[in-house]
């Protein structure tokens, strides 16, 4: 088991394998044109499944394959395979679901046993509004399929916009009963910089329950939440629900994850401004030994807490400037994972 500078276990790894995406949304690349990472330097599948190998050993518990948008990386469920194989307990991705039906029997017979897909409203207007895509149709439709394909895990995640969805969420609890998943109501967050994030759109874990007991009367808070980032209750209807309060209630004490850019920067944080970098380790023909030595190395010097240190600034904006992310687009959470 590796600890960090504040006793925190490394056990996940949240493994970005491109930074493009399908869609636009406004909390996350809202802008129309990107410095994409160079093609070339994306680690390859087999540097991807080296780097869990070894990981694995240092007590990698959990892999979340994320983006972008993953599954718009080629060969997806080949790298599920071999990801599968290297024997790490959980293996899970996150998509925005728009290309899911297609691809969903072949990512689950690989080996993919936990599934989160982003939906932030239910209303096509909306949708197209947050998402700058109309895609609405094909993420519905893939989530009433995925439902039937046996995933051990199938979660939402919602992104909460002042003004934007935050009277949606009695509804979009009742669609994630109908498809049989449980649903994350998750703050805004002020990574990255283009987003024009400000402090009054984010809608508090305070207020999302409040929004929760108008509907469902109670919002239990359950025990066990160990270093998962969702604080979870269960509703009067039975329904369990999750909160991630990562802006009013960073839970930065209790993070496990270890951050990879699809061009093979580590990160140890959401904030982190720079990384180690992996790729040149790797291609510089580097042992497992070196390789392993410098990733406990570098998870062993981590102190960070960048979520609670962005509670102490007054005066809360965009966490980067624009000029910044024009010259280095590692920044922005696209790339990072979320
Ligand atoms: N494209 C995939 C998706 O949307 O699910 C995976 C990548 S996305 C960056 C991963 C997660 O980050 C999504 O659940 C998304 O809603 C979340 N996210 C993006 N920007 C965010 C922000 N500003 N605050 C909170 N969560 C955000
Ligand atoms: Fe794309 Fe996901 Fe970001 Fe939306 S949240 S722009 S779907 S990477």
């Amino acid at each position: 088991m590796l600890l960090d500078r504040r006793g925190r276990a490394l056990a996940t790894l949240r493994l970005s394998v491109t930074d493009r995406c399908n869609l636009r949304c406004t909390y996350c690349m809202p802008e129309a044109h990107y410095t994409w990472l160079e093609k070339p330097h994306l680690l390859s599948f087999e540097e991807l499944t080296r780097v869990v190998r070894l990981l694995r050993v240092q007590g990698l518990e959990k892999v979340r394959i994320t983006g972008g948008e993953p599954l718009l990386r080629q060969e997806l469920p080949k790298l599920v395979g071999m990801l599968a194989q290297s024997g790490v307990p959980q293996l899970a991705l996150t998509s925005n679901g728009v290309l899911l039906e297609k691809q969903a029997e072949a990512l689950r017979a690989a080996g993919l046993q936990r599934l989160t897909v982003s939906l932030d409203t239910l209303r096509p207007e909306v949708f197209s509004r947050l998402a700058q895509r109309s895609e609405i149709a094909s993420v519905l439709s893939s989530l009433r399929f995925v439902r039937g394909l046996g995933f051990q895990e199938l979660k939402l995640d919602t992104v909460v916009v002042r003004g934007v969805n935050d009277g949606e969420l009695v509804d979009l609890v009742r669609f994630a009963g109908e498809i049989g998943a449980e649903i994350r109501f998750i703050e805004y967050m002020d990574v990255g910089g283009a987003t024009r994030w400000e402090p009054g759109l984010v809608v508090s874990q305070a207020e999302i329950l409040e929004k929760l007991r108008a509907g469902y009367g109670s919002a239990q808070p359950l025990a066990g939440r160990g270093s998962a980032p969702a604080e979870r209750f269960r509703l009067s209807n039975g329904q369990v629900v999750g909160v991630v309060a990562s802006v009013t209630r960073p839970f930065c004490a209790d993070c496990d994850r270890l951050r990879l850019t699809a061009d093979g920067q580590l990160l140890l944080c959401l904030y982190a401004r720079t990384g180690l970098d992996l790729r040149q380790l790797l291609r510089s023909g580097a042992g497992d030994d070196e390789v392993s030595g410098r990733i406990a190395e570098f998870w062993m010097s981590r102190q960070d807490q960048g979520a609670v240190d962005r509670t102490r600034v007054r005066r809360r904006s965009g966490y980067v400037s624009l000029k910044e992310l024009r010259a280095d687009p590692r920044l922005e959470m696209h790339t990072r994972g979320g």
